[in-house]
Order: C-alpha cells, then sequence, then structure tokens
C-alpha cells in the first residue's frame, strides 16, 4: 500500500509510520516540523520505503500528486498541544481547518478513492462533564475566545469537513476523535501530561500538577491508538460517523503523578499550579474525559494490547530530556 501521512514526523504520525513501514508498505510523511520533530522519524530516514516532506500543507505543491497516488491517507497535521493551541490561536482554524479542507479537496480531485482518516480529538465534546462520553451525546461550547474553545471547534468542522466530503464525493473518510494519547517520543514541550511528568520525575525535579489533580483522563497507548486507526480506515461501515478512539481506564492527574514517581523510583515531590498561572486567566479547565468505546469495538473488534503502566515504563525507556514550557 501507499501511505501518505500529514503530520507524519509527529508524535502520532511518526508511530503510524513505523506501523506501515513493518507492514511492508510505502510511507510518504509530509510535515511541516511545527510540533513535529526530525527525531522522531530518524530512526526510518534513510529507509528505502520512506520519504520525508518538509512542507507546509497548505503550500505544499505536491499534496494533489501525494493525492492521487495513496491508497490510504492519515490526516494528523494540526496545530496540537495545550501551550501551542493557547499562544497561536490565529493558526488554530488556519491549520486545522484550512489543511484539511486543502487535503479532502485535493482527494475529491484525484481521480481516485483512497481510504482517509481524520484526527479529530475528544476536545470536541468541549466542556461537557458527562461521566462517560459517547459519540452521539450533544457537545457543550461557551462563548469564549480562548483557545480551547477555538481547538474543539476546529476539530468538530474537520468532521463535519469529513462528512461532506462523504456525502458528496463518496469519499471513504473515517473520523477518529482520539482521547490522550501516550507513549514512546511524546514530548512535553507543548504540554502532555504523561511526558512531563516523566521529564520531571527522570530528572528529580517536583511534578506540577494543575489544579487540584481531581481532574480526570483516560490516557491511551499510542500503538493502540494507531492500530485503532489502521483499523477503521479499512472499515467501511465507520465511515462518515464519528468513532471515540481510546481506552476506558479513568486516572485523576494527582494519581498519574503519583503512578509516574512509582514506575521511576524518583525521589520527586508533588506541587500544585493553578490553573490560570499553568495557561492564563480565561483558562476553561475540563474536569473529566472518558470515551465510550463501543463503537470502535463493534465496528473493529479493537481490544487495547498496552496498559498505562506499559506506556509510562516505555515513554521512560526512549527518554528524551526536553525543553519544558511553562512551570519548567
Ligand atoms: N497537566 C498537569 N501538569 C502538567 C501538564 C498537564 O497537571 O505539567 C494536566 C492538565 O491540566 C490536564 C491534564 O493534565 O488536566 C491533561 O493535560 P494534557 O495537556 O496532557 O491533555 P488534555 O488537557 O488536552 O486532555
Amino acid at each position: 500500500m501507499n501511505i501518505l501521512i500529514t503530520g507524519g514526523a509527529g508524535f502520532i504520525g511518526s508511530h503510524v509510520a513505523t506501523f506501515h513501514l513493518e507492514r511492508g508498505d510505502e510511507v510518504v510523511a509530509v510535515d511541516d516540523l511545527s510540533t513535529g520533530n526530525p527525531a522522531n522519524v530518524e530512526a526510518f530516514k534513510s529507509h528505502p520505503r520512506f520519504r520525508f516532506v518538509h512542507a507546509d500543507l497548505l503550500a505544499w505543491p505536491g499534496l494533489a500528486g501525494a493525492a492521487k497516488v495513496a491508497d490510504r491517507i492519515y490526516h494528523l497535521a494540526a496545530v496540537v498541544g495545550m501551550f501551542r493551541v493557547l499562544k497561536d490561536p490565529v493558526r488554530i482554524t488556519k491549520v486545522n481547518v484550512g489543511a484539511t479542507e486543502a487535503l479532502l479537496e485535493a482527494v475529491a480531485t484525484s481521480g481516485h478513492l483512497p481510504q482517509v482518516v481524520i484526527a479529530s480529538s475528544s476536545s470536541v465534546y468541549g466542556r461537557s462533564e458527562a461521566k462517560e462520553l459517547g459519540e452521539e451525546d450533544d457537545v457543550v461550547f461557551t462563548p469564549h475566545d480562548g483557545g480551547l474553545t477555538g481547538y474543539g471547534l476546529s476539530k468538530l468542522v474537520n468532521e463535519i469537513q469529513a462528512h461532506a466530503y462523504r456525502e458528496s464525493f463518496g469519499l471513504p473518510v473515517a473520523v477518529a476523535r482520539l482521547f490522550n494519547a501516550a507513549g514512546p517520543r511524546q514530548t512535553g514541550t507543548y504540554g502532555f501530561v504523561v511526558p512531563r511528568f516523566v521529564d520531571e520525575a527522570v530528572k528529580g525535579k517536583p511534578l506540577t500538577v494543575y489544579g487540584d489533580g481531581r481532574q480526570t483522563r483516560s490516557f491511551c497507548d499510542v500503538r493502540d491508538t494507531v492500530a485503532a486507526l489502521d483499523l477503521l480506515a479499512g472499515c467501511r461501515a465507520a465511515y462518515g460517523v464519528p468513532v471515540n478512539v481510546g481506552t476506558t481506564r479513568e486516572i485523576s492527574i494527582l494519581d498519574l503523578a503519583k503512578l509516574v514517581i512509582e514506575r521511576t523510583g524518583s525521589n520527586s515531590e508533588i506541587t500544585f499550579v493553578p490553573f490560570d498561572e499553568a495557561y492564563g486567566a480565561h483558562f476553561e479547565h475540563i474536569m473529566r474525559r472518558r470515551p465510550v468505546v463501543r463503537r470502535l469495538q463493534e465496528l473493529t473488534g479493537f481490544r487495547p494490547r498496552f496498559t498505562l503502566e506499559n506506556t509510562i515504563d516505555d515513554l521512560v525507556s526512549s527518554h528524551r530530556p526536553a525543553p519544558l514550557h511553562a512551570h519548567a
């Protein structure tokens, strides 16, 4: 298969590349390296079936040609990471909405029908504090100019774009609502909590829990995320409907900090940082995010292979010290 990965030097994108190279496919990874990192694809840079293109999707002259020859496209290029999202709100719509439109249009005019996977996000649920989040549930947004709202809405627009191109052009588009992927090669530079805690624990620095640490998340090992994306891409019944991708184990951020300290054997302490200090005054915090994964299981038979303990251990082994913003 010919695989095109947008955001291919990013955390998830580089794992998609590994997955398909191991399977014997040809892989083209395009990335503007805004948050992607060449080090993520260093290991297979000279692989005969891998090609890296350093380009902004919105200005890449090769996009139409790449769409013509791809059998499958993973669209992962986006402005991601809480610090990044808050810092650059203009790029949220420009990149997240604009690049998705450019990609879908290139596919629609390519004369063939590659499978397309659009990466959506649990942030489409907005401020919903439901115990579990199901694909048919209402989403909750309040009028606010903060980056988080913009990010969640940009991902919701991506879902609408995918649906529209499915309806109008019959594109085989799967929409994956990703819940907190974590694992090897992830960097804490842009805010993601698991690699930040690992970095702090490994360096013996205090683990900085934002708020009181009672907020919860359900983390999914990136290798499971990638396996689910592969299953969704090939699943005809999944096209055009959003599908939650994640695990149902819910953990508070304080318990996550304790778990990271335990797994790393670190002497680090835990400190608490108010949300407004971490993210700025108008930040709207999300207290819980746990997916209902019935749709994913019924459509694809997906079952996660990695526990959160596996994820932390493997992240520790692959740990690269990263510059930490904010409270580093
Ligand atoms: N968080 C934290 N310390 C950090 C980074 C994040 O306590 O150094 C918290 C953050 O406030 C949120 C949770 O961890 O409640 C997950 O944050 P992340 O940015 O990884 O994902 P998201 O908030 O998008 O789910």
